[in-house]
Order: structure tokens, then sequence, then C-alpha cells
């Protein structure tokens, strides 16, 4: 029963009806079917590439732990981490022409599989990611690798130390081979906003892969990498996660370490992570979170073992969600969503309730308040955060007469667009006089959405939402209506406000593409509630009859 395709896949149009490729067969990427023509290194553009998404029929997979099946194959032998290094590098430099998730390819990823192959060799015990290829979101700092936070005014800009999650990655032996794409530290929701280049959606590379975190999202749907770190400010990992296709999980505010994380809006930020199935999620998070001495804001929690209860299948009876109660939050799911989107929704709630679920909705009256209050408060915080960008403590220093004119001419020339409209933004709701009119009265719809979750969590087990209300929209179709784009922030905002975790799982395709574009389910959990939003992904990603995987570009 649990293979047979749903009555809704037929519904949604003949796009939903292809089985799209399955990219990461035998665990390691696959090599296009012809050679896509190189055009060198990655380059300021956002001129869709000649390659085209082909979908080719196949059979239909559960998507399988990638970084679990790279640990066993080093651990029994069968590849080195240099064979399981090479192979992504490979694969990462072929697709980047066409999908430019990258800002910088690790020049020592080879290196560090060698030491890795060392260190097995001479029989040391090795972590939980070894040998694992991973990508970085380019806010978080690396000692080896320029972290520019898609930023010009930090061009060049070599940290010297690494970011606490970015340390605990290499401490489990992870790999990391490069740094991804992003809107300008962190602002924005499609890569349109990065100053280096425009990341391109692997399903469709006319559309954006979602941002702000676009670059680590297509990069793993792109099979780049096995895994990525991305943040998330607003819906960050969340919306491109949805618009790849990947899984994308966003903790708990102060669950992962802030330290080394460029900071957009402190009370907000969280570091999170892209990878092709939950479990792999699960493994990143467990990698990652946990205390650090360097961020007074993370949780002295312990961090729970995540991935022993992600069952197999097999072992979970055909009423695995007997008795849970889940809760669609009626604002979401109105007027103004994509009619696929909601479909796809739909039909994820109507699987849960076939696997002994209830699903009901659960209405959040002041749920949109929830986005103005978000860019009143990220941008008071943003404009404070900014300030260290002056030329003198970072950036590039441009000549001005005396300091003023030097501060001015250096953030004028460092910053792009949306970054010093937000910045004004900020200025202004934060200056006297506007103060209680915008900042204040937006910390008090926070404390009202945060109530609001607190009492629909308490009826519900987890509450649903889509992600955004369309699926990837077209390199270019927003990109000069910066409403526009900040309302397709509606539905993910609230999450960060509440500090609550989210994890997204791909559910259905929504009409466009060559073989339909990915559509992401929304599922939010209490504070800390990290475990049972995993295993309820889980169950709901393994027993979902559809693959997601992102389709083979042909030259
Ligand atoms: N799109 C949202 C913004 O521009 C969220 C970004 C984020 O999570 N970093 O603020």
């Amino acid at each position: 029963m649990l293979h047979s395709r749903p009555m809704w896949a037929r519904k949604v149009g003949p796009s939903a009806l292809t089985q799209p490729q399955v990219f990461h067969a035998a665990n390691l990427p696959v090599v296009l079917h012809q050679r896509a023509t190189r055009n060198g290194s990655t380059q300021c553009s956002a001129a869709p590439s000649s390659a085209a998404a082909v979908c080719e029929s196949s059979v239909q997979q559960r998507p399988t732990s990638v970084i679990r099946k790279i640990r066993e194959s080093l651990v029994s032998g069968e590849k080195s981490a240099v064979e399981i290094t090479e192979a992504y590098l490979a694969n990462l430099r072929e697709r980047e022409p066409h999908v430019r998730s990258f800002l910088h390819v690790s020049e020592k990823a080879l290196q560090d599989a060698q030491e890795l192959d060392k260190r097995i060799a001479g029989g040391e015990e090795v972590g939980p990611l070894a040998g694992v290829p991973l990508g970085v979101k380019d806010n978080l700092c690396t000692r080896d690798m320029p972290s520019t936070g898609g930023s010009q005014i930090l061009r060049g800009y070599c940290p010297p130390f690494d970011a606490t999650a970015v340390a605990k990655l290499r401490s489990s032996g992870a790999i990391l081979v490069g740094k991804t794409n992003m809107d300008e530290f962190g602002m924005g929701s499609s890569t349109e906003g990065s100053a280096y280049q425009v990341t391109a959606n692997p399903w469709d590379l006319s559309r954006i892969p979602g941002g702000s975190s676009g670059g680590s999202a297509a990069a793993v749907a792109a099979g780049q990498c096995a895994g990525a770190l991305g943040s998330d400010t607003g819906g960050s990992i969340r919306q491109p996660a949805s618009f790849c296709g990947v899984v994308g999980l966003k903790p708990s505010y102060g669950r992962v370490s802030r330290f080394g994380l460029m900071a957009y809006a402190s009370s907000l930020d969280v570091v999170g992570c892209f990878g092709t199935s939950v479990m792999d999620a699960a493994i990143l998070l467990e990698a990652v979170a946990g205390a650090d001495k360097n961020d007074s804001t993370c949780s002295p929690q312990d961090v729970p073992d995540y991935t022993s209860n992600l069952l197999p299948i097999d072992g979970l009876g055909s009423r695995p969600l007997a008795g849970i109660k889940f809760g669609i939050i009626t604002e979401t799911v109105g007027d103004g969503v994509d009619e696929d989107v909601l479909l796809a929704v739909r039909q994820a709630a109507a699987h849960l309730e076939s696997l002994g679920a209830s699903v009901r909705e659960v209405a959040m009256p002041n749920f949109s308040l929830g986005l103005p209050a978000y860019y009143v408060l990220a941008t008071s915080e943003a404009s404070s955060n900014l300030a260290r960008y002056d030329g003198v403590r970072y950036g590039p220093r441009a000549h001005g007469e005396e300091v003023m004119s030097m501060y001015g001419n250096s953030r004028a020339q460092g910053f792009g667009p949306e970054v010093k409209r937000r910045i004004l933004m900020g200025t202004y709701a934060l200056s006297a006089g506007y103060y209680d009119a915008f900042y204040k009265k937006a910390q008090q719809v926070r404390t009202v959405i945060q109530r609001d979750f607190k009492n629909a969590l308490q009826e519900v087990d987890l509450l649903l939402s889509p992600v955004a209300p369309t699926a990837a929209y077209k390199i270019g179709e927003k990109v000069n209506d910066p409403l526009a784009m900040y309302v397709g922030d509606l539905m993910t905002v609230n999450v960060n406000l509440a500090g609550l975790p989210a994890l997204v799982v791909p559910c259905g395709l929504a009409k466009g593409g060559t073989c339909g574009l990915p559509v992401g389910l929304q599922m939010i959990g209490p504070a800390f509630g990290e475990e049972s939003l995993l295993r309820l992904g889980h169950i709901f990603e393994q027993t979902l009859p559809m693959s997601f995987s992102a389709p083979t570009l042909v030259a």
C-alpha cells in the first residue's frame, strides 16, 4: 500500500507524473550523462546555463542516509576518503558552471582526506562524519577558506578561526569541500542578493534555489556535497530546502552555537543543516549541537541521540503515527498560496492520517503580524550588527577626506542595495521618536506569537504548514520588488520569532520545469523538541511514495 502512487499526484498535473531521476544511486554522485561545457570558474551572472534538466524514469527509492553509506564504505575499506572526496569534487566541478552554488572550493579537501585515510590505516577511531564531503554557508567562519558572507565588504577575508559548528564538523571527521553562495549577510530569499553570483535551482536552471542559504541547498540537491550547513534567521534554511527538494532543519534557538556565524539578527539567527534525508539532517545536528563557552546564548542542555529513534521503515508497523496529533496552521493554507502548494500540503496531511495520526486545522489569528514584526526586529538588529563593517575593523578601506567620510565611502562601496535598505529601515525603527511605534510594538507582537505557538503546541504534537506560498520562481522575477520577496517569508519568520525548531521534508511537486518543482512540508515542534520532530519527519519521509532527486543535467 505504501508504494502505490497517491491520487493527489495525479491531480497536480503532468509534471507530477514523471518520476525524477535518483541522483545518489550507490551513495556517490553519478557523473553527468554527457559532459556539460565548462566555462571556467564561477561568474557574477544571472544568465541561465545552457544545460537542460532531464528527467528519467527510475525505480522509486526511499531516501537513505548518504552519510551512513559513506562512513560504512570508508570503515569497511571499500572506499578511501580520497576516493570519496575525489568523486564529489569531480561532480562539484562538473555541475558548478550550471548551478553556481560555491563561492570557494577548498584546495585542502583532498589533503584532509589523505590525512583521514592515514588515521584509519593507523587503526584510529574515526568520527560519525568520517570522510563525508560537506559544504558550509559562507557566513560561517572557516580558518582555511575565505568567508565573505556573500558581501563585497568581506571580499578576501580569511578568518583566523573556525566557527564552532565548523570546528565540530571537522572533529567529527567531515571533509569540507567549499563555501556556499548566499544572499549578502543572509538578507534575501533567492541568492540574487549575493555580491558574487546567482545560484541556479538544479530542478530548473532558470529558477532561483531560494535563499539565503540557496548555495547550500542547491549543492546538496545537485550532489556536489553530501550535506551542508546553513543559517536561518527567518527561513533561510527551510525555504531553499523546499525549493530544491532536500531536507532542511532549523534547530531551536540556542541548540547550536552561533560563535563564528556572521551576525544578521542575533536574537533570531540559528545554524542548521541540509541533507538528502531526515537521517542525515539528524546526524549533522548531533554533530554540531551543544553548549559552547564562546556563545552564552547556546543552551547547556544535553544533546540527545537524535538518530537511534529513526527506525527502518520495515520495523514501523502499519500505523506508526497512531496517537500523534498534527495541526495545520489555518492562516498558512488560505488565499495567496499557490494551488499546487496547497494540494501538496493537504495530500501530505492525508498521508499522515493514513499512518494513524490525526490532523486538524489550528487557527493562529495573529499569525500575519509576524512578518512586519520580523522585518522591524531583524533590520533593527542588523543595523547594529553591521556597524562593525566600516573599513577599519573589517572590510577594505575607501578614501575619505576625514574619518566620517572614510566610513561612509567604505560602507557605500562595500554593501549591496538590499543590505543598505535594511540598515536604513533598522536605523529608522530604532531612532528616538519611532522606537515605541516600531521596535517596541514589534517586540510585543513577538511575545504574542510566542504565546500563540505555545498554546497551539499544547493541543497538538507538531504544527504543519507550507514553507512558502509558491514553489521556486524565475531568476529576476522578484528582484526589483523587495516587498514581494518579503511576503514569501510569511510562513517561516514566526518560527524564528518564537525560537522553535522546524523541519522541512519534501512532500510533493508543483508544475514547472522539466520534472516538476519540489514543494516542502514544514513541521514545527516545541522548543528543544528536535528528537520527536526528526522521528516524525523520518516516518513521513520514509513512507511517502515519491522520491525527490533533482534531474540530471545534460549539455
Ligand atoms: N528571507 C529572510 C530575510 O531576508 C530570511 C533570511 C534568513 O533567514 N537569513 O530576512
